[in-house]
C-alpha cells in the first residue's frame, strides 16, 4: 500500500530537518537494569515524565520501541492545541466547564513552558485560526449545510473562550470565516522532542529500539532485557491498549494521516489553521511548505486500525484539501500516518494499572500539550498518590 503512494511514503515532512540525520540516538536495552523509575514511550509525554521524575531526584530509565518521537509525537501537525480535544462550548461533556477551563489554562501554561525552554525555532507564536469548511466554493449542498453548522459551532466556541478570558476575535477574510486566537502557537514536533531528549537532567538513561513486551508492578520486560523499578509510567498514545489490554474499554487506536508539499505562495497561511471543525489542520512552515492532514471523518471505519501507513483513499482526500488550502495545485513530497488513541468521552487517561504503574494516553488527536500534563499527573499519582485533576480520566469505572 505504502509503495503505491510513491517517494516519501510514510516519512514525515518534519524528517527533512537537519536534526534528524544528525540524531546519534541511544542503544537498545540489553540485559537487566535497575532504576528508581522507568518510563515507557519517548514522545512528548514520556519525555515530560522523565524530566519530572529526574527533577524529583529519581534515577530514570526511558524506553522506546523505536527512535525518540518515532510515533505521533514526531509525525503530527505541530499545533499546540489548547484545551486538547475537549471544546469549551460542548454541552454533553462529562467534564464541567470549570474543569475544561482549568485544562485550557494549564495547556496555555504548558505552551509557554515549551516556548521558554526551546525558543522560537521550535515554538512559533503565530496565533491560530479555526474556520468553517475548506477554502473555495462548497462542492455540493451537503458541504454548504455543513459549513453553516460549523459556523454556528465556531460562534459558540468563540463566545465560550471569551467568557473565560481567552483572547479571541471573529475572522472573516481571505482564508474563510471563523475565529482567531492570537496567543496560540505552532511547533516543529521533531525539534521539540529532540530538544527535550538532549537536555534531560542527570540521572536519566534512554534506550531506543527496545520494545516493551510486558509491564507489571516493579518490572518492565523488553525484547532483550528488563528494568526493575518501583515507579513505572506508560506514556503511549496510539496502541496503548496493545501493551495494556485492560485499557481497551476506554481507549481506541485510530490512524491520522498527513502530507507535506513543495513551497506554496509565500505567506499563504500566516498561522496554523483548523478547517471543518478541526477535521483538517494545516500549517505553512518557514520554508514555505504546506503541511496538512485530515480526512479521518470520511473514512472512519478504515481509520479505526492499528495500521500506521498512509492509504490512497485518505491521501487523495488530503491532496484535494491541500490544493484548496493552497489556492493552487500542490506537489506532494511526503506522505505519512501515525496512530493515536481516542477515548470514549475525549478525556485523556491517567490510570493506575498496577502497584506503582500508571498509564497515560488517549489524547483524541490533540496530545501535544495535554500529553505532558497527563504524564506529570501520572508521576504525581505514582509517587505521592496525588489524585489526577478531574479533567483527566483516572479509572476504568468513571
Ligand atoms: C498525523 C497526526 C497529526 C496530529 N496533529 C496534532 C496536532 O497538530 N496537535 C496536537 O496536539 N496533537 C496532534 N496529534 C496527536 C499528537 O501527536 C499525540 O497526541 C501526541 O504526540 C502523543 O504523544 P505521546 O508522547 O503521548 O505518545 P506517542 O507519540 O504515541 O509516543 C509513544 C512512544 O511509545 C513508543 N511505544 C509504543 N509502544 C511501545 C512499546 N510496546 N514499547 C516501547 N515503546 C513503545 C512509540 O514508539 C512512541 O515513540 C496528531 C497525531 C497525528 C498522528
Amino acid at each position: 500500500m505504502t509503495q503505491q503512494l510513491g517517494a516519501g511514503a510514510n516519512r514525515p515532512g518534519w524528517d527533512d530537518d537537519p536534526a534528524v540525520p544528525a540524531w546519534t540516538g541511544h542503544g537498545p536495552l540489553i540485559g537487566a537494569a535497575t532504576a528508581d523509575a522507568c518510563v515507557i514511550g519517548l514522545g512528548g509525554s514520556g519525555l515530560a515524565a522523565i524530566e519530572d521524575l529526574a527533577h524529583r531526584g529519581l534515577s530514570v530509565i526511558g524506553l522506546d520501541a523505536g527512535r525518540v518521537a518515532a510515533a505521533a509525537a514526531g509525525r503530527n501537525g505541530g499545533f499546540l492545541s489548547p484545551g486538547g480535544a475537549m471544546s469549551l462550548s460542548s454541552t454533553d461533556s462529562p467534564v464541567s466547564l470549570e474543569l475544561r477551563s482549568e485544562l485550557y489554562r494549564q495547556t496555555m501554561a504548558e505552551q509557554q513552558r515549551l516556548a521558554d525552554r526551546l525558543g522560537p525555532d521550535v515554538v512559533r507564536p503565530t496565533g491560530a485560526l479555526e474556520l468553517a469548511g475548506l477554502p473555495g466554493d462548497p462542492v455540493d449542498a451537503a458541504e454548504a449545510d455543513a459549513i453553516t453548522e460549523q459556523l454556528a459551532s465556531l460562534r459558540a466556541e468563540q463566545e465560550a473562550l471569551a467568557s473565560i478570558g481567552v483572547k479571541v476575535e471573529a475572522y472573516d477574510g481571505v482564508l474563510g470565516q471563523g475565529f482567531f486566537t492570537p496567543d496560540t502557537a505552532l511547533m516543529n514536533p521533531v525539534r521539540r522532542a529532540f530538544g527535550l531528549a538532549t537536555t534531560l537532567p542527570a540521572g536519566t538513561t534512554l534506550h531506543e529500539h527496545s520494545p516493551v513486551t510486558g509491564v507489571r508492578a516493579g518490572l518492565v520486560t523488553t525484547a532483550q532485557g528488563s528494568v526493575c523499578a518501583g515507579v513505572i509510567i506508560v506514556a503511549i498514545d496510539g496502541k496503548l491498549e496493545l501493551l495494556l489490554p485492560q485499557l481497551a474499554p476506554v481507549v481506541q487506536t485510530m490512524r491520522l494521516q498527513m502530507i507535506a508539499t513543495r513551497p506554496i505562495a509565500p505567506g499563504r497561511l500566516p498561522c496554523g489553521v483548523g478547517y471543518r471543525a478541526g477535521y483538517e489542520w494545516a500549517q505553512q512552515d518557514p520554508a514555505g511548505r504546506l503541511l496538512i492532514g485530515g480526512g479521518r471523518d470520511h473514512f472512519l471505519e478504515a481509520e479505526t486500525t492499528f495500521a500506521d501507513d498512509p492509504t490512497p483513499q485518505v491521501q487523495q482526500w488530503i491532496d484535494s484539501a491541500g490544493a484548496r488550502v493552497a489556492g493552487e495545485p500542490v506537489t506532494v513530497t511526503h506522505r505519512w500516518a501515525a496512530s493515536v488513541g481516542y477515548t470514549t468521552d475525549l478525556r485523556a487517561l491517567c490510570i493506575p494499572v498496577d502497584e506503582g504503574v500508571v498509564a497515560c494516553g488517549g489524547y483524541s488527536g490533540s496530545g501535544n500539550l495535554v500529553g505532558p500534563i497527563a504524564a506529570r499527573a501520572a508521576v504525581a499519582l505514582a509517587i505521592d498518590n496525588t489524585p489526577p485533576p478531574g479533567y483527566l480520566r483516572s479509572s476504568l469505572q468513571s
